[in-house]
């Protein structure tokens, strides 16, 4: 038996095959409309992995700060900021190639979560929405018509 459903995410249409029985106990129509395609679970795995990378580079950045002073704590804190500029390039990476745009990295990002360790979710989820609303802009071929308007 199939059943149609759309993505929770981006609203691609797909197939969830399954033989009868099975599709019966699980009640497809309670989870069919929490369904993801594959590259969007994909993206989801992906992000919350990286995410979760940031978060306890940022937790520890707080203890560190917490509890280490002068030298010990500078180390601690070039050592995380490296980590978190590997770690927000990945994220840019992941987060750009999903909504097929350029990858957009700036070193305010690392920067700012070195600033606001403890807003990190707020930092991540600025960067990502950022990203999102620049993709969803419709794509403007450059025409005389538009060229003139702009002049
Ligand atoms: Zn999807």
């Amino acid at each position: 038996m199939n059943f149609a459903f759309k993505c929770k995410f981006c609203g691609k249409p797909g197939v969830v095959t399954g033989d009868d029985a099975g599709l019966e106990i699980i009640k497809p129509e309670k989870w069919i409309p929490n369904i993801c395609c594959n590259r969007c679970g994909d993206y989801m795995v992906r992000k919350r992995k990286n995410q979760t990378a940031i978060f306890n580079l940022c937790r520890s950045l707080e203890t560190s700060r917490f509890n280490l002073r002068g030298e010990k704590l500078n180390d601690m804190e070039n050592r995380v900021r490296e980590r978190l500029v590997d770690a927000t390039k990945a994220l840019c990476s992941i987060v750009c190639n999903y909504y097929r745009t350029t990858t957009v990295w700036d070193q305010e990002f690392p920067a700012m979560l070195m600033d606001k360790p403890d807003k990190a979710g707020v930092v991540i989820g600025v960067y990502i929405r950022s990203v999102a609303k620049e993709a969803k802009k419709p794509f403007q071929p450059l025409t005389h018509e538009t060229q003139a308007l702009e002049l």
